[in-house]
């Protein structure tokens, strides 16, 4: 099938995109790296009139690296974003995350603010920014707003961003020198959606265990646990207590299964290290 017939705008900055999808609206769709866009067009799922390509504005193409965060622009690729990482060594759990995103050809194309805006309830970046408690801003020709991760991601592929408004940056929190954590996940082939994925944060003995793919939104709990025992008996109860979909994919007790044994994976990583 062949999509149906469009127009693409280009801007280059900020206030000209912002004022393109205030002119044109529900008429008009943002595209970014196209990775998901492109079959949706292909298919007829989506027929915007008008395409709006962020891949040259400048504002969206920066990654500042503060003392306590990394802002990375929403056009900037998840490939760039990575290299960024291996090459800064300034946010290990991230740099973690990053590979298991599909492919690299891939990650060359899908941007940091595609993958956030499309928010699927599998999506590494989208669970990395509910773990980290992190933020967007977006933008409309009006102004800017922040928004935190547990108000911006609302239901699967679902996001409290307004028609008219641009993500323009994703805020990841970074974490201190002293914190552990650890992330896995499983996928039937590797660069595919993610069935469970799982990130851990210790900090002293306060735990945060954060799932993907289990509901639709990532699921983030946190718990203080004086050992690595409790923490083993706290992952168990989740497994058994936590909402957990069923689907085509996978039943909910493979979701469960999941959920238990890599979180006890990662937490007796944890416990290694600190037995060291
Ligand atoms: C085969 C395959 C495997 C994949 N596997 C994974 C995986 O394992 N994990 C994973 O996380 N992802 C995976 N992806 C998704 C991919 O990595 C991209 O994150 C995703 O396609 C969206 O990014 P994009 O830049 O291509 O966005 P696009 O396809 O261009 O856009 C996606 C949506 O976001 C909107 N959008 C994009 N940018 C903005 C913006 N700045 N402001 C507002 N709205 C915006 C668009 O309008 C559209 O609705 C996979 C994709 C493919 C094709």
């Amino acid at each position: 099938m062949k999509s149906a017939p469009f127009v693409v705008h280009q801007p280059t900055n900020l206030k000209e995109a912002v004022e393109l999808s205030r002119q044109y609206g529900e008429d008009a769709k943002i595209i970014a790296g196209g990775q998901t866009l492109v079959p949706m067009l292909a298919m007829r799922i989506a027929t915007p009139a008008i395409l709006i390509d962020v891949n040259e504005v400048k504002e969206l193409n920066e990654i500042v690296e503060k003392h306590d965060s990394i802002e990375v622009g929403a056009a900037v690729s998840q490939a760039r974003l990575e290299d960024h990482l291996v090459e800064n060594e300034s946010h290990p759990l991230l740099n973690s995350m990053i590979p298991w995103i599909a492919h690299r050809p891939i990650r060359n194309r899908g941007t940091v603010g595609g993958s956030i805006a499309h928010a699927d309830p599998s999506a590494e970046l989208v669970l990395a920014l509910s773990i980290l408690e992190g933020s967007v801003v977006l933008a409309n020709h009006r102004q800017q707003r922040k928004v935190a991760a547990q108000d911006f991601f609302i239901g699967a592929l679902q996001t409290d961003r307004q028609m008219d408004e641009i993500l323009v940056k994703v805020i990841f929190p970074k974490l201190d020198k002293n914190v552990q954590y650890g992330f896995t996940e499983y996928g039937y082939r590797h660069g595919d959606f993610a069935v469970v994925s799982v990130a851990v944060v210790k900090d002293k003995n306060e735990w945060t265990f954060a799932y993907g793919g289990i509901d639709d939104t990532p699921q983030v709990f946190k718990e203080k646990l004086a050992s690595t025992q409790d923490a083993l008996a706290f992952v168990a109860h989740l497994a058994n207590s936590a909402n957990v979909r069923e689907d085509p994919t996978a039943s909910s007790g493979l979701r469960r299964h999941l959920m238990q044994s890599q979180s006890e994976l990662l937490i007796k990583q944890l416990g290694a290290i600190n037995d060291e």
